[in-house]
Formats: structure tokens, sequence, C-alpha cells
């Protein structure tokens, strides 16, 4: 049976079930108001901890940095881009970009980009790995 699993759990909300309706949820500080991606327990500003809660993270960014990749390690599927995305809260993604071939034609720095959950890759015992992605808005 073909299963599906989140790439991993402190990037998104624990309220919801279906990995294709994840969102991007980060911590935020309640003492020193900064907002972390992935998911802190301590805050690696003030120190304090478990003074966290679970923010939403903006749906677009930035695209500040890309490249593409035409090989790929076993699961990918090459060629595909990847990049830098910067989201309006002050935090930095490394991310898969989709929708976007050709890549020389659709993607530009410093365009708008906008999150999608998708599939990452299939592990070797077939289960489908869910993650974030980010296309050309
Ligand atoms: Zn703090």
């Amino acid at each position: 049976m073909l299963q599906k699993q989140l790439i991993n759990n402190k990037m998104f909300s624990p309220d919801i079930e279906n990995p294709i309706d994840q969102i991007l949820m980060g911590s935020f500080c309640k003492d020193c108001n900064t907002i972390y991606f992935p998911q802190k327990r301590v805050c690696p500003n003030c120190m304090h901890i478990d003074r966290m809660e679970l923010r939403e993270l903006s749906k677009t960014g930035k695209l500040i940095s890309f490249t593409t990749s035409y090989v790929g390690p076993p699961g990918f599927e090459p060629p595909y881009a990847y990049g830098w995305i910067d989201l309006p809260e002050g935090i930095r993604l490394f991310s898969l970009l989709t929708d976007c071939k050709p890549f020389e034609e659709k993607l530009r720095l410093d365009m708008p980009v906008e999150v999608v959950m998708d599939k990452i890759k299939v592990d070797s015992n077939g289960t489908e790995i869910y993650g974030y992605k980010f296309k050309p808005l």
C-alpha cells in the first residue's frame, strides 16, 4: 500500500492530517518576538524554554537565489530546480521549486513565489515523502 509521510513534522501543523493540505508553521517566541523555522522548543535568541507558540508562515515570498540540477540522489527525478526564498517575516528557506519549466524562462531573481505542498521523493520502501516547494507567481 502506498503511504504518504511528511519530510519533517517540525515544519508543519500538528492539526492537519493529510500531507497535501499542510501549511508551513514556525515557532514564535513570546518573550523576544522572534520567529523561527523549523519549529524550536528553546529560543536561540533569548534561550527561554517552552515560550514558543506555533505561528503560520506567509504563503508567498521572494526567490533570492536558485540553480538547476540535472542529476539527483535516489528517489528524485531530475532535472529539477531549487533555491533560497525569503519570507516577509524574515525567514530564509531552502526549497525545491516547481511549475517552473523551462527553468531559464520562468525563473528570475527577486520574483514572487508561493508555497505548495508536493511530493518530494519516494523512499526505498515506496513511501511518498511530502514537503513544501515554491512555484512562481
Ligand atoms: Zn526568545
